[in-house]
């Protein structure tokens, strides 16, 4: 594909991110549906071309666990980066719509978040960096793939320039400034995995109220302490957009800035969270996520490594009918 942005047809908007908002978009000349991330950057040109030519590194991405790229070109002062458009959407979306995720079909979503990893470092060298459920896509044919990876240095900082990249699914080393490995997508994973079985995020003692605003959020830090957010009766939709937003990102300004950091904290200092079950979830099943949530990432096993744990073997062999179940919504 030549991408030319006169040649892409805005369809509709499929949601918005820190580092900018992804459209459905028709690229015309081939009818071919494309997935159209735009991303506001603030850098010299010199900078921005480096980034561009760093993307091209996606077109030698070939995986199924991966999501495929068009190409990437500059559109004054965004960056627009084309690739495969998934029908069902992000795990994130998905479970805010249907409720928790079977237990058999978050196994296959750890599967294919371990076999993209695997192929990306082993292939590329190239870390994540951001596993969460909203870079987790699914489509109608029930496959699973993942977006949003860390190919283009220049771009993870020309993004951190302008956003301050605090994520809560971040690792307790990585929060504590140690150098990114593999093995900090892991415990990305692990947190990722325990939201979709629960229906919540999991840094939470109330498991009431799932509607996935920020009430649960705010349980999470340390209840002995009230900590100061913003006004909490507040519902209208923009704040209740804002807030979902700050789960992600932003340590400037507003009432988040302490409890982002005492998220942080009780990431470093409290045991990782677990898939608590009462029998609900297969015992393999909690003892992958434990072994994703180790705190030292010397015990923590790397993708390739766990692609080997028993509950991973067990999900290949039982065949579960991820397309009838992405027929389901
Ligand atoms: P953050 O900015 O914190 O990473 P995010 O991942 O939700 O959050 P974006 O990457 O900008 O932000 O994506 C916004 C939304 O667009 C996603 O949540 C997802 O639902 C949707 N989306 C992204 N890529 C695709 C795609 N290829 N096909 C279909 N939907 C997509
Ligand atoms: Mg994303």
């Amino acid at each position: 594909y030549d991408l030319r942005d006169e040649d892409l047809k805005d369809l509709h908007e499929l949601g918005q991110g820190n580092g900018g908002s992804v459209k459905k978009v028709e690229h015309v000349p081939t009818h071919t549906i494309m997935a159209k991330k735009i991303v506001l950057i603030d850098a010299k040109p010199s900078v921005r071309k480096q980034i561009l030519r760093e993307l091209q590194i996606m077109h030698d991405c070939h995986s199924v666990y991966i999501i495929s790229f068009y190409g990437a070109f500059l559109s004054d002062p965004n960056i627009c980066i084309c690739m495969e458009f998934m029908d069902k959407g992000s795990l994130d979306g998905i479970y805010k719509r249907i409720g928790a995720i079977d237990i058999e079909v978050v196994a296959n979503v750890a599967h294919a978040v371990l076999e993209g990893l695997t192929y990306l470092y082993d292939v590329h060298r190239i870390i994540h960096r951001d596993i969460k459920p909203s870079n987790i896509l699914c489509n109608s044919k029930g496959q699973i793939k993942i977006c949003d990876f860390g190919v283009s240095g220049e771009l993870i900082n020309s993004i951190a320039d302008t956003f301050v990249g605090t994520s809560t699914y971040m690792s307790p080393e990585r929060i504590q400034g140690a150098q990114y490995t593999v093995k900090s997508d892991v415990w990305s994973l692990g947190i990722s995995l325990i939201e979709l079985a629960l229906g919540r995020f999991p840094f939470s003692e109330s498991a009431s109220d799932d509607d996935s605003d920020l009430s649960d959020f705010e349980g999470t830090l340390s209840p002995a302490r009230p900590v100061p957010l913003e006004k909490k009766k507040d519902k209208n939709k923009e704040s209740k957009r804002n807030r979902r937003k700050s789960r992600g990102v932003s340590l400037q300004g507003g009432g988040m800035t302490m409890s982002i950091l005492e998220l942080l904290q009780h990431i470093v200092n409290e045991p990782a969270p677990k898939l608590i079950s009462d029998g609900r979830f297969p015992k393999m099943a909690e003892d992958f996520v434990n072994s994703c949530l180790l705190k030292d990432p010397d015990q923590r096993q790397t993708p390739k490594d766990l692609l080997n744990h028993e509950w991973i073997v067990h999900a290949q062999t039982t065949n579960f009918d991820l397309e009838a179940w992405a027929s389901t919504f």
